[in-house]
């Protein structure tokens, strides 16, 4: 069937597309982005009036971009299906705006050989419902001792490797995989932590960690090791990420590597620029992340660092749990939240705050991703897969945990209003309607 979306608002950083315009797709593939000024003479105009197989949907008023990637997901599947699947978590996914998520390995068994790869590549295309881009594990097992089959992963489609929930904590083998990642061309993602700093740790370490009884994680268990991570990267050239920046010092450090010209990128969460540590007060295990959520000066840093490019890109590390597993005493119950289906709505306050252009915005969930990646995905070029989101930016909706798709109902967000949500996510041409 071939689509048409009409007269939208068309935003797509990476063919500095910002005006009206109409989008026809074509056998799951992008054909033309029309724009009104020029399209007078577009075959588009005149395809619309006569063609029954035509499907018009009316995007008048709407915001239309490239469905976005979120390159820091847990599916949970294989080992962990009780909290989330490749199914539901990629429902989840598509009902936020995400066309492509990049799953973490640290499953059971962990993704840290070619055939565990292949298994979540197959689930994911018999039952996934956007792309999903399986990252590999740096070391077997993630214990940190053995590097894990990097090259192996890497042809079977691993499109990055870390090690997230654990760091690298041996900094030769930190250093062999970002020598490896120069000659596969992939990035290391770095879950940056300092384990001797954090250990036994459930929230940020100060006033509030003090007056809880809660051991506290200082924000240099986090610091240290993206220092050391950016002198690796240094050392050996190879492409570093660092996942989940939720200090102010990280932004710095980060920001001062670039200026170096240091071959590192970087990632944020919205938990990070909308919570601070006091949303854990009352033991509320819904609030319990690692990273720890910080304070207001790390959120303005953070923000700043996504306003000067410092971060380049928004994911959620969306990490579901069962329920019970949450309604456990805060120190044992495990870290994570659930976010795929909230990101955009808390993404689009930076927006509505001013801290970003919705541009800006666009770019750090769609084409950044996607460049830090090296994938054929987040733009609205033509013959490019049609993967295609459609938001109303004033639609206002309250965050109910009990509606998410996604089986983890754990979110800090219960409550909150949000203003700009997603009323059609397309993936290859498949329509999914809100
Ligand atoms: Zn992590």
């Amino acid at each position: 069937m071939n689509i048409v979306i009409r007269d939208g608002h068309i935003i797509d950083p990476s063919q500095g597309i910002d005006g009206g315009g109409d989008i026809f797709i074509e056998d799951g593939k992008i054909k033309e982005v029309a724009l009104h000024k020029t399209s007078s003479h577009s075959k588009g105009g005149r395809r619309q009036g006569n063609d029954p197989e035509l499907r018009v949907i009316d995007a008048k008023g709407l915001i239309i971009m490239p469905g976005l990637i979120d390159m820091h997901v847990h599916l949970r599947e294989p080992g962990f299906e009780y909290k989330e699947t490749i199914q539901t978590g990629t429902m989840a996914a598509v009902k936020g705006g995400f066309t492509t998520v990049c799953c973490m390995p640290n499953t059971l068994p962990v993704n840290d050989n070619a055939s565990v790869t292949e298994f979540i590549k197959r689930k994911a295309s018999q039952e996934g419902h956007c792309a999903v881009l399986p990252i590999g594990a740096i070391t077997k097992e993630q214990k940190g001792e053995k590097l894990a089959e990097i090259g192996t992963m890497r042809n079977e489609g691993c499109i990055a490797f870390s090690d997230d929930g654990q760091p690298v904590t041996n900094s030769l083998i930190m250093r062999r995989a970002l020598e490896y990642s120069k000659s596969f061309d992939v990035p290391v993602i770095s879950h940056s932590e300092d384990l001797t700093l954090s250990e036994d740790g459930v929230m940020n370490e100060g006033v509030i960690s003090i007056t809880l009884g809660l051991k506290g994680i200082p924000v240099e268990a986090e610091q240290i090791m993206i220092f050391r991570d950016i002198l690796l990267a240094e050392l050996t050239g190879g492409r570093l990420h660092i996942a989940h920046v939720s200090t102010e010092g990280s932004v710095n450090l980060i920001r001062n590597a670039k200026n170096r010209g240091a071959n590192v990128t970087a990632e944020t969460c919205p938990h990070y620029f909308s919570l601070t540590e006091e949303a854990v007060q009352g033991y509320n295990t819904n609030a319990k992340v690692n990273p720890p959520l910080r304070t207001a000066r790390d959120i303005e840093a953070i923000k700043k660092g996504l306003k000067d490019g410092t971060i380049d890109a928004i994911a959620t590390d969306h990490a579901p749990h069962h329920r019970d597993e949450k309604m456990r005493e805060f120190d044992t119950a495990p870290f994570g939240i659930s976010g795929l289906e909230t990101a955009l709505g808390l993404s689009l306050r930076l927006v509505q705050e001013g801290v970003l252009s919705l541009r800006q915005l666009i770019e750090k969930m769609t084409l950044n991703p996607a460049k830090i990646l090296r994938i054929k995905k987040g733009t609205l070029r033509p013959g490019m897969d049609a993967d295609i989101l459609v938001v109303d930016e004033k639609k206002e909706y309250i965050v109910h945990a009990d509606q998410f798709i996604s089986k983890g109902k754990n979110t800090p967000f219960e409550g909150w209003e949000l203003r700009g949500s997603p009323v059609l996510t397309m993936y290859k041409g498949k329509i999914y309607e809100w």
